[in-house]
């Protein structure tokens, strides 16, 4: 076997969400994760009755030129046809990219710091090291993970920028196509799929051409492209989620935290002694991303995002900063062929109902 780099250090998860109820003494149903940076719920578009068509024939192939998934992305993305390549996720097209770009001897530059660990994890699986003295191929996480922010777009070239979060800051690379840009991007995030693992790059015609040419032939499932291409045909609306995050940052700031101005859907809060607050929070339920210096987290929707502030002020001993419940909570989700139930109730609070089923 090749050997790794003696730096490389693999992905690591995180405890799964069974591991998690376990350690809290809860039912996994109420383990909140802070930890993915993804939407609380599926979209109402990405019905279950959308595969079923498609499992009818699950023992056939993906054709390869995923018939009319690849232009829809295309008019979604402003670009041709040609310029879109498929991918089982941006990790996916990441791999692909450093792959196709950079080998044993070359060196990738990764910006900013720090940023998504995939984009080093996949330049040393190519065999290359890390570096930007004369780099084979840069990455930029843009708007960055764990931070949060829109770091200026590199001058440098060839160049790949990961916009896994897109949609939430609206401000893209993909004009750049034919200025050895590729743009990398995913269905995980404000599609929410991030379980059917799918994601798409946009480069010139040529470039699109030779990275199709080093992928496996049908890298994303039926059921996956299916999903896709019914999110496609009901884009979501970010606003609420941007109101959201707005809402949980002024209550971090009522907490005294000071979290980064962000541009995805997540919050990075520095704070001190992060890792102990996140193995805390951990153990009441909630999962949020530690790092040394602060805590990452996913913003959800009002009802979850108060239980980890509430809990989070319990944690720092400082007055709540939301009207939270406090009391007994339940939690339900059942899914079948036809329907996807979602039940929260607030055992002890004011009479508040709201029912949605969406259907007539
Ligand atoms: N890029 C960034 C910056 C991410 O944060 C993530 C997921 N956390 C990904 C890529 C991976 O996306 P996907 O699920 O499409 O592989």
């Amino acid at each position: 076997m090749r050997a790794l780099a003696a730096s490389f250090r693999p992905y690591g998860w995180a405890p799964s969400t069974d591991e998690i109820a376990r350690l809290a003494g809860l039912d996994p149903v109420e383990v909140l994760r802070f930890d993915g940076n993804v939407p609380p719920d599926p979209l109402p578009s990405a019905r279950p009755g959308v595969i079923a068509q498609r499992l009818a024939s699950v023992n056939e192939y993906p054709h390869g030129g995923y018939g009319p998934l690849v232009p829809a992305i295309a008019r979604y993305a402003g670009v041709e046809p040609e310029n879109v390549v498929l991918g089982a996720g941006a990790d996916d097209l990441i791999f692909l990219v450093a792959r196709a770009f950079a080998g044993p001897g070359d060196e990738v530059a990764i910006e900013p710091t720090p940023t998504y660990p995939l984009l080093a994890i996949a330049a040393g699986v190519a065999g290359a090291g890390i570096g930007d003295s004369a780099p084979a191929l840069t990455f930029c996480c843009r708007p960055n993970n764990p931070s949060g922010d829109l770091p200026d777009l590199p001058a440098a070239r060839p160049l790949a920028v990961d916009e896994a979060y897109f949609e939430y800051a609206r401000d893209s690379a993909a004009g750049l196509l034919d200025d050895e840009v590729v743009v990398i991007r995913t269905f995980s995030k404000a599609f929410g799929l991030a379980g059917a693992r799918i994601g798409y790059a946009l480069a010139s015609a040529d470039v699109a051409a030779e990275l199709r040419a080093r992928q496996h032939p049908a890298p994303v499932s039926t059921l996956s492209a299916e999903l896709a291409l019914a999110v496609l045909a009901d884009l979501p609306d970010v606003a609420p989620g941007l109101d959201e995050r707005e809402r949980v940052a002024a209550a971090l700031r009522a907490l005294g935290l000071e979290p980064l101005p962000s541009w995805t859907n997540f919050l990075f809060v520095p704070v001190e002694g992060a890792r102990d607050l996140a193995a805390r929070l951990l153990a009441r339920g909630l999962a949020v991303r530690p790092f040394d210096d602060g805590i990452r987290l996913s913003v959800r929707d009002r009802a979850d995002d108060d239980v980890l502030l509430d809990t989070l002020a319990r944690e720092l001993d400082r007055p709540s900063p939301v009207d939270a419940a406090g009391g007994r909570r339940a939690r339900v989700v059942r899914a079948t062929a036809e329907t996807r139930i979602r039940v929260r109730l607030a055992l002890d609070g004011a009479g508040r109902v709201s029912v949605a089923t969406g259907a007539g």
